[in-house]
């Protein structure tokens, strides 16, 4: 973890096939200010990243936590804890990367509208009903929260093929892909 003066923290993001990733997050119990700053590093290192959504597993954390920002101006942060989903509707397919995943752009099969109930950063629930991008970064984040990531969707052929080429990369340490259609690295 890099920390500089002004409390800014880049946390470190685990890369598929890592088997911490599939770690099934807790639920948070109290929303404190140890909540508060570790909302501020994800965020940190979702923007520097870059990308739209982190979730705490993604960075090796146990809680169930998610941040996201499908603003273009960067500047509408949502934070969920405990995130649920109440309801499902409709049928989008938009192809997804993930920071987890460098350099993979693969289209997914979600739903297009979203019901989701969370805990905001003052700890108060609160639920939203959102559609298109930000519906499925919800669900591609949640997915995280459980284990679970995009390539599971994708034949085995194919994500076989993608923890090959990750494997190959990070035994000859070599800079992950970046920069390109970072709007949809979620
Ligand atoms: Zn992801």
């Amino acid at each position: 973890m890099i920390r500089d003066g002004n409390h800014m923290a880049i946390l470190e993001i685990l890369h598929f096939p890592d088997p911490r990733l599939r770690n099934v997050a807790h639920s948070v119990e109290t929303v404190g200010d140890d909540t508060r700053q570790f909302l501020d590093d994800m965020l940190d290192t979702m923007y520097t990243a870059p990308g739209i959504g982190l979730a705490a597993t993604q960075v090796n954390d146990p809680r169930r936590i998610v941040v996201i920002d499908v603003s273009d101006a960067k500047d509408q942060p949502l934070c969920l804890i405990n995130p649920e989903i109440l309801e499902l509707d409709g049928v989008e397919e938009m192809e997804e990367g993930c920071l987890s995943v460098p350099g993979f752009f693969e289209k997914v099969k979600r739903a297009d509208r979203v019901r989701v109930r969370a805990l905001d950063r003052n700890g108060e629930a609160f639920e939203m009903q959102v559609e298109g991008l930000l519906a499925v970064c919800i669900q591609h984040e949640i997915d995280h929260l459980d284990g679970k990531l995009f390539v599971d969707y994708l034949s085995q052929l194919k994500r076989t093929r993608i923890r090959n080429k990750l494997e190959k990369e990070q035994r000859q340490n070599a800079p992950a892909a970046s920069g390109e259609a970072s709007q949809r690295v979620i």
